[in-house]
């Protein structure tokens, strides 16, 4: 676990998980055993329904690792919640053209192309060109759907 014991190691790892479309707040509560995936009842025998939780490997991390993911997720819930709040999509034309999952949030300059933050972010970091037109970007800025009539 070298990431938890870097300095601003929280900051990252949120920008990472919150960049990543697969990311799910639940799989790390999962992890620390605050929530248990319904699914995943349902599928184990009852006998062998062991509440999985990081908790119980203290072999392999510390109290105080513990502690600082656990902070992590909370930090993570805000996080998740401020982005739900100011990014609600509407239907599915606001969806993100390349992920799916996040509604459009982004615009480019100069080809005025649109995705989501989390993919152009994640796309600038290999390459600069736009993934519709292949235009080298030179900007993205805020992208606000105007309101319909
Ligand atoms: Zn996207
Ligand atoms: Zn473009």
């Amino acid at each position: 676990m070298v990431l938890l014991g870097s300095p601003g190691w929280a900051e990252r790892a949120t920008a990472v998980l919150l960049a990543d479309p697969c990311f799910q707040l639940r799989s790390i509560q999962y992890l620390l055993g605050h929530a248990e995936p319904a699914a995943m009842a349902a599928a184990a025998p009852a006998t062998e329904k062991r509440h999985f939780s990081l908790s119980t490997y203290t072999e392999y991390i510390s109290a105080e690792e513990l502690a600082k993911v656990d902070k992590m997720l909370s930090h993570l819930s805000e996080e998740s919640k401020q982005a739900a709040a100011t990014t609600l999509p509407t239907s599915e034309e606001d969806l993100c053209p390349i992920c799916y999952a996040h509604p459009i949030s982004a615009i480019f300059r100069p080809c005025s192309h649109k995705s989501c933050k989390a993919c152009i972010n994640q796309h600038l970091m290999n390459n600069k060109d736009c993934f519709f037109c292949k235009a080298t970007i030179t900007g993205v800025d805020d992208f606000t759907k105007p309101p319909s009539s």
